[in-house]
């Protein structure tokens, strides 16, 4: 089975994913990088529901360090960037330089990422992301558009049966602010 460490934002977007990277006979291990979650409370949320989903699915889950200090330090100079622009361009490539850093020096043959299953996440944006970084560590990135075919759709309905907590902004205090 080809090995592959899926970046994870929360558990809802990991479950309709999982399921399409099963099928295609990947073995599947969950990787959580997400130092944009603000505040540290809303980390620990997400990742106790992503952890009740692991041992749900029986699937292991490397918990990355949390470390905002380092996000804000990266996305400085773009605090005000709409959602969907530079500032999400550097917290994407943030997070999936960590999870190819840690596939590469693990034995994984393959990483990608559960970002674009958001409907309002341009998957292509990502994928560029992705193939980049893949080539710089010299490991394969896996581009792939999970909203595609009612994937965020299944997604929710999944998380519903799984009984999983689902946050309504993306997870960066400037995100937290745009939603009120
Ligand atoms: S809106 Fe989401 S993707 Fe964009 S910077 Fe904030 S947390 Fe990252």
């Amino acid at each position: 089975m080809k090995r592959i460490l899926l970046h994870v934002c929360c558990g809802p977007c990991a479950t309709h994913p999982v399921i399409e990277l099963q099928r295609e006979a990947f073995d599947v291990t969950l990787f959580f990088s997400n130092s944009n979650i603000h505040p540290e409370g809303e980390y620990i949320k997400r990742l106790n529901s992503l952890k009740e989903y692991a041992r749900e699915v029986k699937i292991p889950l490397i918990i990355d360090a949390y470390d905002p200090a380092q996000w804000f330090e990266a996305i400085k100079g773009y605090e005000t960037s709409p959602e969907g622009g530079a500032r999400c361009r550097i917290c994407f490539e943030l997070r999936l330089r960590k999870t190819a850093q840690y596939a590469k020096s693990h034995g994984f043959d393959w990483f990608t990422t559960t970002l674009t299953i958001s409907p309002h996440k341009n998957a292509s944006v990502i994928n560029q992301i992705g193939i980049q970084i893949g080539k710089e560590f010299s490991i394969n990135f896996l581009p792939r558009n999970f909203k595609k075919k009612d994937g965020f759709k299944k997604s929710v309905i999944l998380s519903k049966e799984y009984n999983l907590y689902r946050q309504d902004y993306c997870g960066c205090i400037f995100s937290a602010k745009a939603k009120k």
